[in-house]
């Protein structure tokens, strides 16, 4: 059955990612164990919905936390059954928004994610989430070729890719 649920969501437009095999806490296996628990979902996948998922790793609790740690390496790039594979982003653990792409502090291949659930603003819940961003989040003034960007994180903006940046005051 699981394979006509990857199907279905390929088919209605969801994006399909890696979550590994087993769900382990990277913390508490090595390289090669991570290689086999990234590699072998990436198998499946092929052999399902072969060039239809993201290569993209949803961290398991989220850990290791940490892009430096060994085991990391072996999510990015490793061999599963003689195929090499290779790994675009990681997902941390949900709990609140990540940077604006432009913002210094975001990393393409680590990324924050939230749940898309309501728990009356409570624990990072998509309002509390919305709220948090009240006066810090990007907006867009519609034009393409500019970034409106809150003045408070002017210190934060980074790379712009010869769009014009504009500063914007959020309500209170
Ligand atoms: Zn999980």
């Amino acid at each position: 059955y699981n394979e006509k649920i990857l199907k279905w969501l390929v088919e209605h437009g969801y994006d399909v990612g890696n979550h590994t095999m087993n769900h382990p806490d990277l913390l508490t296996i090595d390289q090669a164990q991570t290689e086999q628990e990234v590699g072998g979902v990436y198998e499946k996948l092929e052999e399902i919905i072969p060039g239809k998922y993201v290569p993209i790793v949803a961290l398991p609790f989220g850990s290791p936390y940490d892009l430096e740690h060994p085991n990391m390496a072996s999510i990015f790039q490793g061999t599963f059954n003689g195929k090499p594979y290779t790994t675009k982003s990681t997902l941390q653990v949900a709990w609140e928004a990540d940077a604006s792409p432009y913002s210094n502090a975001f990393n393409p291949t680590f990324l924050k994610r939230i749940r898309a659930y309501d728990n009356n603003g409570e624990n990072f819940d998509i309002q509390m989430n919305f709220d948090r961003l009240n006066t810090s989040r990007y907006i867009s003034d519609g034009d393409p070729d500019t970034i409106v960007y809150p003045e408070s994180e002017q210190a934060s903006l980074g790379e712009t890719y010869e769009k014009k940046p504009i500063p914007y005051t959020p309500a209170e």
